[in-house]
């Protein structure tokens, strides 16, 4: 296999999707937020989007409001029967978006108890891995599989110390433990699953920037949701020379670990 880390690569590459309209893709927590936004946009590139959705309900609503494209499965990440009923009815698979997060809370190393670290770590990391082992035999019969895990700035490393472009670092500082943290493994997770899959996978994951979504509760701040799902979008219609195994910010250019 070749390194996938075209260190060389600094913007995502500009090119036709590889799907034409066939693809099929799935979205975890696609009932709102990012998460619905990129399964909107998917599906104006003409992909089928499963709707994954905790909630039944929720995720059936979605689906309509999103209309011709759209199909909802329910889908807890957190839940092992769950996530293998998903993949069982979907079947064929080109495109996984794991967008499903949660942020539980808490502040530094002192204010944050391990409930709230599990918590995250449940869903935003172990939840990733369960939905990611349960859809590569699909993947792996794509002739284009993409991954896109999304991450987020506040758990790159280098961004947490130094020059941040899309956080305030200086004043969260050390805050945050949880949900970063997770984000953290979230980007070596990433990482990982790109070299172990190889070059005819493309895996990466998306600094979405801060976002005004139901992630915490009465949050005013941040942008539109529509404006990160176009970096989703882009990683996951990457061609099949595009890049492996990167941090990617929303507006396709690269972010540090
Ligand atoms: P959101 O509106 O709260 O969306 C999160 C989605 O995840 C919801 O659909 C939620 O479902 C779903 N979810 C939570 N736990 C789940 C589980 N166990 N199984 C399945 N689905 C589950 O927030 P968002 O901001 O769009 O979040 C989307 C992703 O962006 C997350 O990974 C988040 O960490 C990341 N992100 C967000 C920001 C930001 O500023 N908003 C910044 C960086 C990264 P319910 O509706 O049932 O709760």
């Amino acid at each position: 296999m070749t390194d996938p880390i075209d260190e060389q690569a600094q913007s995502l590459p500009e090119g036709e999707s590889p799907f034409g309209t066939t693809g099929v893709a799935l979205v975890t927590g696609a009932n709102s937020g990012i998460g619905f936004d990129i399964a909107r946009l998917l599906i104006e590139h003409g992909i089928t989007v499963w709707v994954g959705a905790r909630d039944p309900e929720k995720g059936a609503s979605a689906a309509a409001r999103l209309g011709a494209g759209a199909k909802s499965v329910q889908l807890d990440v957190t839940d092992d029967a769950s996530v293998a009923q998903a993949a069982q009815q979907i079947g064929d698979l080109d495109i996984l978006v794991n967008n499903a997060g949660v942020n539980p809370g808490g502040a530094d190393i002192e204010g944050t108890t391990l409930e709230q670290l599990r918590l995250a770590y449940e869903t935003n990391v172990f939840g990733v891995v369960t939905v990611t082992q349960a859809f590569i035999p699909a993947l792996r019969r794509s002739a284009h599989p993409r991954i896109v895990n999304v991450s987020s700035g506040t758990g790159s490393l280098e961004w947490a110390s130094g020059p941040n472009p899309q956080f305030d670092w200086e004043r969260v500082r050390g805050g945050g433990l949880a949900y970063r943290s997770s984000k953290t493994a979230v980007n070596a997770v990433t990482l990982f699953t790109a070299q172990a899959l190889g070059d005819d996978f493309k895996v990466n994951a998306l600094a979405p920037g801060l976002r005004r979504t139901n992630l915490i509760p009465g949050m005013t701040a941040g942008g539109d949701p529509a404006e990160a799902a176009t970096g989703a979008v882009r990683l996951a219609l990457l061609p099949d020379g595009g890049p492996t195994g990167a941090l990617w910010s929303w507006d396709g250019t690269r972010a540090p670990w």
